[in-house]
């Protein structure tokens, strides 16, 4: 007879990913299904998830599971008070899951999910006083305070992607203008590299066939990789705004470790280096502390479940 299964699934707002999760935190396999949208019944991403985990578990029994959503969770970790990706606005989704899955499972925030990841398993192994920032569409955050998460009164702690940066500057999906994952993000960098095009020679005119509406942050990485000088200034200026959000960031919490992940992160010192440097000329007292290492993420995509499933365990 086999141990009942650990499963985590991260829902995001393109995939939900689903994954055996063993104790020492090593993905054993996963399964994948699209997100079917944010303006759809919620049954439907209930479904997919319910899908994803059957899938997962190929029939052997369940111990739990640890849902990690992209979205605002209570306090209680109880409901998906909104999410901008998702039809989720007030559902009481750890029930509901709970009752479809007939396991008890577990709510957690996307980021702070992936945050106890990096800090239990990942690049800030051991580490008690770590910040990590998610690169992707958007900025998202996790803070680990003397070991614990850091949740906040509301359940929203970390959501430094709408610090104001910049007063007056780009406008934001929240509503404001001058937001930080306006400067730093994955579409941050493609408006940097939008903003150059046609000025100078560069692949990015064959790899978008010459629109630069087309231009994705994949293609940006693939440019850069390939020396390409326009790409490179693009991925410098989104790491500079990278380093300047930091100090904000790290005078606040003075964190020991700084891990930063999501799909920009992939460009690894590309982006962390300018980070590196922007965060030692703008913090506080830069000359007299010891910095924080600005690190990239070890765990991937894979992130999320595999700490929604560490948080679930007993
Ligand atoms: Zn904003």
């Amino acid at each position: 007879m086999s141990q009942p299964l650990w499963v985590g699934v991260d829902v995001g707002g393109t995939k939900v990913l689903a994954g055996v999760v063993d104790a020492d935190g090593r993905v054993r396999r996963t399964a994948r299904r699209a997100t079917p949208g944010r303006r759809v019944d919620v049954r439907r991403v209930e479904d997919a998830i319910a899908q994803a985990v059957a899938e997962v578990a190929a029939g052997e029994p369940l111990a739990g599971v640890g849902l990690a959503a992209a979205g605002f969770v209570d306090a209680d970790r109880a409901r998906v008070r909104f999410a901008p990706h998702l039809p989720w606005r007030g559902e009481d989704v750890r029930a509901r899951m709970t009752d479809r899955l007939g396991v008890e499972v577990k709510l957690e925030n996307d980021a702070n999910a992936a945050a106890w990841a990096e800090h239990r398993f990942g690049a800030g192994r051991g580490v008690d006083d770590l910040l990590m920032i998610t690169m992707g569409t958007g900025i998202g955050g996790g803070i680990v305070s003397d070991g614990r998460l850091t949740r906040g009164r509301n359940g929203m702690a970390g959501e430094f992607g709408h610090m104001m940066v910049v007063p007056d500057g780009q406008p934001c999906d929240c509503g404001g203008r001058g937001c930080w994952e306006q400067y730093a993000s994955g579409g941050a960098l493609v408006r940097a590299a939008q903003h150059r095009f046609g000025q100078q020679p560069s692949l990015l005119e064959d790899l978008c066939h010459g629109d630069p509406a087309l231009i994705s942050g994949p293609m940006v990485t693939a440019a850069a990789e390939e020396g390409d000088l326009l790409a490179r200034e693009a991925f410098a200026e989104v790491g500079r705004w990278l380093g300047v959000g930091l100090a904000n960031v790290v005078a606040a919490l003075d964190p020991a470790c700084v891990v930063v992940g999501g799909g920009v992160s992939a460009a690894g010192n590309r982006l962390l280096d300018p980070a590196r440097t922007a965060l030692e000329h703008s913090l506080v007292a830069a000359g007299h502390r010891e910095l924080p290492p600005v690190v990239a993420a070890a765990l991937g995509p894979e992130a999320g479940l595999i700490g929604a499933v560490d948080l679930a365990r007993p």
